[in-house]
């Protein structure tokens, strides 16, 4: 009965961890999966997570269900974080928030909750973006489109290509964009920017859609982070918002996250929390309680948090420490005159090294480095130890 199903091609992202656990070799080195490493290349967990871990366990806490919106100390503090403590928004009571399986999860829920009530609005994305994005809005039975967002001529944002895409767009789309730390390119708009593509989706009565997995990971700071987001709130805008905690507090396999709606009323919030609500129960009942009570305990405890912002500090930091290396080795070693400073100007925990497919499987099947096939490299697998090689590779790649 099962003969006519046919193979599904492997995952872009996490098929090249798939390779990278097959190869044999001793150079070997992953940076497909945006996942952070310690300089000895080893997964790491925060001390502040295990710290939770140990108050919860001393605790007792217990293992009974949650609520389908998820736990009310997270979705309390996750709001907070993202918006602000003192935000009107949620003073007013006009943000729905629902934990969420992660950001994946999050984004996931808010696909259904515009496809059952937006039914034909366009959400775009930019062009390139997280590849996970195509997937989730084709499974919701979104219609997609996508906006200029990459110029590979400079290795650069192209804003204006960016400015007429949002123009020409039927009017009230949904505007994916990504709130720091943009995944592949590492491209984000400036704070100048960022205000005229408000001006534009005010303009087009489009819906904001924030997709923030890296808050704390751009800058170093939570709340530079969120700039973008709390920018778009300021001017009373409603505003959707999934955040993922996979990566600022490394809860990878936890998936925790969580979606939320801006609203212009509490009685909208309290409306579209209860469809959220229905979105959720005949997908997954009710979400997983172990993240969802670390991120309350970290957030919500004032010494863990200030724990947690400066091993966030720490681990921004070994990465901008690899790019400054990668960037002095890719200079000193590359003699063709190639300006590789777009490096240093890439921020979060990814660089584009604008390698095409065919350079990309030369980095894979002569060099052993394990990419997306994009040529998009995560740093955060990378180690000091490991640049000058990588500059080989990549050299090699770019001029064969
Ligand atoms: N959005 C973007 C842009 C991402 O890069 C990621 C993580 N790779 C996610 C969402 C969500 O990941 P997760 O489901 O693990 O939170």
């Amino acid at each position: 009965r099962f003969e006519h199903v046919k193979m599904a091609p492997p995952d872009p992202i996490l098929g090249v961890s798939e390779a990278f656990r097959a190869d044999t070799d001793e150079m070997k080195l992953n940076l497909g999966v945006g996942a952070y490493r310690t300089e000895e290349l080893q997964p790491y967990v925060l001390q502040v997570v295990k710290k939770a871990e140990n108050l919860m366990l001393e605790r007792g806490d217990n293992k009974e269900y949650l609520p389908i919106e998820g736990l009310a100390a997270f979705n309390k503090v996750t709001a907070e974080l993202l918006f602000g403590a003192d935000n009107p928004v949620i003073k007013e009571g006009r943000v729905a928030t629902v934990q969420g399986l992660s950001g994946t999860g999050s984004l996931r829920l808010a696909g259904a909750l515009i496809e059952r009530y937006f039914s034909g609005a366009k959400v775009l994305i930019s062009s390139p973006t997280w590849g996970n994005h195509k997937n989730i809005f084709n499974d919701s039975n979104v219609p997609w489109g996508e906006y200029r967002y990459y110029d590979p001529k400079t290795v650069g944002l192209d804003f204006d290509g960016m400015i007429s895409d949002l123009k020409v767009a039927a009017d009230g789309s949904f505007i994916l964009l990504h709130g720091c730390a943009h995944n592949p390119t590492g491209i984000d708009p400036t704070p100048e920017q960022w205000e005229k593509i408000a001006d534009v989706i005010q303009e087009k009565n489009h819906i904001p859609f924030f997709d923030v997995a890296y808050q704390g990971f751009a800058s170093g700071s939570l709340d530079e982070d969120a700039s973008s987001v709390r920018m778009f709130v300021a001017r009373g805008m409603e505003v959707l918002v999934a955040q993922s905690y996979s990566k600022n507090l490394g809860l990878y396999s936890e998936r925790i996250g969580a979606m939320n709606v801006v609203c212009s009323s509490p009685d909208a919030a309290t409306r579209v929390k209860s469809q959220l609500k229905r979105i959720a129960r005949p997908m997954y009942s009710n979400p997983p309680i172990h993240g969802a009570r670390i991120v309350a305990n970290v957030v919500g405890d004032p010494v863990l948090f200030n724990e947690w912002k400066e091993e966030m500090e720490l681990m921004a930091g070994r990465i901008k420490t690899v790019r400054q290396k990668l960037f002095d080795s890719l200079s000193t070693k590359d003699k063709s005159g190639k300006d590789w400073s777009f490096i240093l100007k890439q921020i979060g925990m990814f660089s584009f090294t604008g390698l095409n497919k065919a350079q990309s499987d030369n980095m894979t099947d002569k060099w052993h480095v394990y990419m997306t096939k994009d040529g998009r490299i995560s740093l955060a697998g990378l180690n000091l130890a490991k640049c000058e090689y990588l500059a080989d590779a990549i050299i090699d790649s770019f001029h064969n």
